[in-house]
């Protein structure tokens, strides 16, 4: 019977637990969660389902049917029918796949910190140690210094509040009021209760190394002013963002996974649905015994965000203005386009239609 310890019970964490006993029932699964499950937890809850193959249950989800980006003037960019991006309850669905993974035999010991110093003794006492422990990295010491560093160099910062109000006018929706000199966006992203958007994460997070040292909280609360009024705040929350990721995944039998990785967009943001993935990559992985099949996704990502971040550079170079200005020019925000937009395809189209 292989063992398998998890650290963290995030999407990384909880997908490759569930993943990994549905493949093979024999599994001994332990997985250590230094919180509660859904607790913990900082995030817009916007779930982008860029490679259209996450098929879960999101409670309380709204399907996003448009995008507004504003850069002094805003464009409307309306979503394809079949496009998978969402918005939901991220506390319940991790909640949901907490109980789901325990009703399925996976052992998870919550308020259970692991330490540093314990990596190595799980090492040993386990077949595999999935590092699903998020920006923190419980096990970097143990993978080359060098790709550790730059990665710790790649995090960016973010910071959000969660309102309570009316946002009706976002219903369907996701805004972002985007800027330049570093690029980076402030974004509501409206959340339902029943099919009412109660709800709002609104929050802003700067994409490349921002050298002024802003205080980012006051100038959330600045265009959070400007933006929208009439809106309880609930709570104030921050957390860095990884944009780069480790090259070396996998050292002895120690994995990394999700944003302990760094599998997160480098123009948006978003890591829940590749972390999602690589839980599912990693169990595929694990059962085949072939870590190729791991390998392959991550290629497939770093494609994408190698145009993510090409798109980004030029956003910098030019401006927000003049890339938005130029892509609805040329079309890319008509609703005939045939990719979603921001998806791969989409931005091979939009960088090669920023120049021609
Ligand atoms: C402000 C903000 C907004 C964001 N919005 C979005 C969004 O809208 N859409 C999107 O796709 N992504 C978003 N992200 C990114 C997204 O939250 C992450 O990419 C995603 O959560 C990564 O999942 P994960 O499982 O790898 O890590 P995490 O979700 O960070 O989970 C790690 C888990 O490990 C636990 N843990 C940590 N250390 C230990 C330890 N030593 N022992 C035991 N447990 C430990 C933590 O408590 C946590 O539960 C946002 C990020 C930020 C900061």
């Amino acid at each position: 019977m292989k063992k398998i310890a998890i650290i963290g019970g995030g999407p990384a964490g909880l997908s490759s637990a569930i993943h990994l006993i549905k493949f093979d029932k024999n599994f001994l699964i332990h997985l250590f969660e230094k919180c509660r499950i859904g607790e913990n937890i900082v995030c817009a809850e916007g779930f982008f389902d860029f490679f259209g193959n996450i098929h879960v249950e999101l409670p309380e989800k709204m399907k996003v049917k448009k995008i507004i980006i504003s850069s002094g003037k805003k464009t409307e960019i309306n979503l394809p029918k079949n496009s998978n991006i969402f918005t939901f309850s991220r506390k319940r669905w991790q909640k949901d796949l907490g109980d789901y993974a325990r009703s399925l035999g996976v052992k998870i010991f919550e308020n259970t910190k692991i330490e540093k110093g314990e990596i190595k003794k799980l090492s040993s006492q386990y077949d595999y140690v999935l590092d699903c422990s998020g920006f923190s990295g419980v096990s970097h010491f143990v993978f080359p210094e060098k790709e550790v560093s730059k990665y710790r160099k790649s995090l960016v910062p973010a910071v959000q509040f969660r309102l309570k109000g009316d946002f009706s006018s976002f219903y369907e929706a996701l805004y972002a009021n985007v800027f330049d000199n570093p690029p980076g966006y402030f974004w509501i992203f409206p959340i339902c209760e029943g099919k009412k958007p109660v709800y709002a994460n609104a929050g802003l997070g700067i994409l490349l190394k921002d050298k002024s040292k802003r205080n980012l909280k006051e100038l959330l609360k600045e265009m959070l002013k400007e933006e929208i009024s009439h809106y309880e705040i609930i709570n104030y929350s921050a957390s860095p963002i990884p944009t780069r990721r480790l090259k070396t995944f996998k050292v002895n039998n120690i994995i990394l996974l999700g944003d302990s990785l760094g599998l997160c967009s480098p123009l948006h943001g978003g890591g829940i649905d590749s972390a999602y993935l690589s839980g599912y990559y990693v169990s595929k992985s694990i059962i085949a015994n072939d870590f190729s099949i791991y390998r392959n996704f991550l290629k497939e990502l770093d494609k994408r965000f190698f145009k993510e971040r090409l798109f980004l550079k030029l956003w910098n170079f030019f401006g927000s203005r003049w890339v938005l200005e130029r892509l609805r020019n040329k079309g890319l925000f008509s609703e005939n386009v045939p990719h979603e937009p921001f998806s791969g395809r989409w931005l091979s189209n939009a960088i090669i239609r920023l120049f021609f």
